[in-house]
């Protein structure tokens, strides 16, 4: 093999961040092993790529041991919507589990580097905003959001004991909430549900009053800091937040997405779903000073992609456009 040329393991591979990740690994010359169940993804994420002699994929769930040789882990698995997660809640936090001690497993055998996909939601309903990495965070954990939550947190608490333990060498990437092209428009995301409903004339559904805040970063920026963090040094293991500061209302969202689609579909009210956090910003000062990281895209810039992806997708055109 190539100096320099690495054999990489991508989790979730056949997901919306998964197959970007794919993407941008395979185009750097990389040997890119895709391993997904395709319980949220599809193989329609990766036609670009079926078929380049770097890229494989292999359908497998993370919750059974996997043997392979690799030199670097994306561990991305696990559904990540919601809607999504609480279809098979104890799956779900099976996927987390299970999945990270597979992943350990694999890590702590061949020596390779292993990469988490966290998320802002251990945070919770957070008490703290913005949210740095020493929060705590505030967890329901018997509430709908907790097979998706406590699954993730429980997942960090194995990734810093092996760390410990087995001297495996780990990043936790604690992502907020990312949109783009290859969203699923069915799996009931804020970004995606709008962009649809708008482009379609149906009413956009305005969960509780809209007042409740997200971050929303650009599916390019936040591959370039999950590849950055990857890329550090084996003292940064992290956790580290990975999103973009810029924090909107989901008002805001919806007259954002109205606005650049032209849509006349109205705004309509709909019940607050449990657990939902009010607010939610990350602190990313860790990632600028560690990865020399920061988002690059604006939010109205990086819904015009989107709303241009699911324009063509929507009209049969089948857009797959990259970010
Ligand atoms: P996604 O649902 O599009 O992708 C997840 C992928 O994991 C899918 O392809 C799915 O089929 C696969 N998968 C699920 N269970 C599996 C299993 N048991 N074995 C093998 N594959 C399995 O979601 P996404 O938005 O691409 O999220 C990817 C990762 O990033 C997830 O771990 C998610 O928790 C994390 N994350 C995403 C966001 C976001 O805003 N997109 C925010 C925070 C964290
Ligand atoms: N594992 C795996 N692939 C490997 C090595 C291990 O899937 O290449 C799994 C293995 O099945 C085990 C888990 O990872 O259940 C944890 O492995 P570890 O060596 O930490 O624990 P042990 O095997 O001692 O339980
Ligand atoms: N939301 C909404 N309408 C929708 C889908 C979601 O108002 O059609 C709200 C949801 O209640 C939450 C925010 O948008 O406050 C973000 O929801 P999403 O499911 O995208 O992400 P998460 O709650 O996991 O951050």
């Amino acid at each position: 093999m190539n100096k320099g040329v690495k054999r990489i393991l991508v989790t979730g591979g056949a997901g919306f961040l998964g197959s970007h990740l794919c993407d941008r690994l395979v185009a750097q010359g990389h040997d890119v092993l895709c391993v997904d169940n395709l319980f949220t993804g599809s193989k329609s994420n990766l036609v670009q790529l079926l078929g380049r002699h770097n890229f494989e994929y292999m359908r497998h769930d993370v919750t059974f041991p996997l043997y392979v040789e690799v030199d670097e882990i994306y561990n991305l698995a696990c559904p990540a919507s919601p809607l999504q997660y609480r279809i098979n809640p104890v799956q779900t936090t099976k996927t987390s589990v299970h999945g990270a001690i597979n992943m350990l497993g694999l890590a702590k055998r061949t020596g390779a580097k292993i990469l988490q996909a966290s998320t802002s939601e251990v945070y919770g309903d957070p008490e703290v905003h913005p949210q740095q990495e020493e929060y705590w965070g505030h967890v329901n954990p018997i509430g709908p959001r907790a097979c998706y939550d406590e699954g993730k947190r429980c997942a960090e608490t194995l990734f810093f004991d092996y760390h410990r333990e087995g001297r495996v060498r780990i990043k936790v990437a604690r992502i907020f909430n990312t949109y783009g092209p290859r969203m699923d428009p069915a799996d009931g995301r804020v970004v995606s549900n709008f962009i649809c409903q708008a482009l379609l004339g149906q009413p956009i559904t305005l969960y509780g009053d809209g007042t409740q805040t997200r971050s929303f970063c650009y599916v390019g920026d936040l591959i370039e800091g999950l590849l950055r963090l990857m890329a550090s040094d084996d003292r940064t293991t992290g956790p580290i937040n990975i999103g973009n500061p810029d924090e909107f209302t989901m008002v805001e969202l919806a007259d954002m997405i109205v606005a650049l689609t032209g849509s006349s579909s109205p705004i309509v009210m709909r019940p607050l779903p449990a657990d939902d956090p009010r607010q939610r910003r990350p602190d990313i000062a860790r990632a600028r000073a560690a990865l020399d990281w920061e988002p690059t895209v604006r939010l109205r810039e990086g819904l015009v992609h989107t709303i241009a992806y699911f324009d063509a997708l929507l009209s049969g055109a089948g857009g797959r456009s990259l970010p």
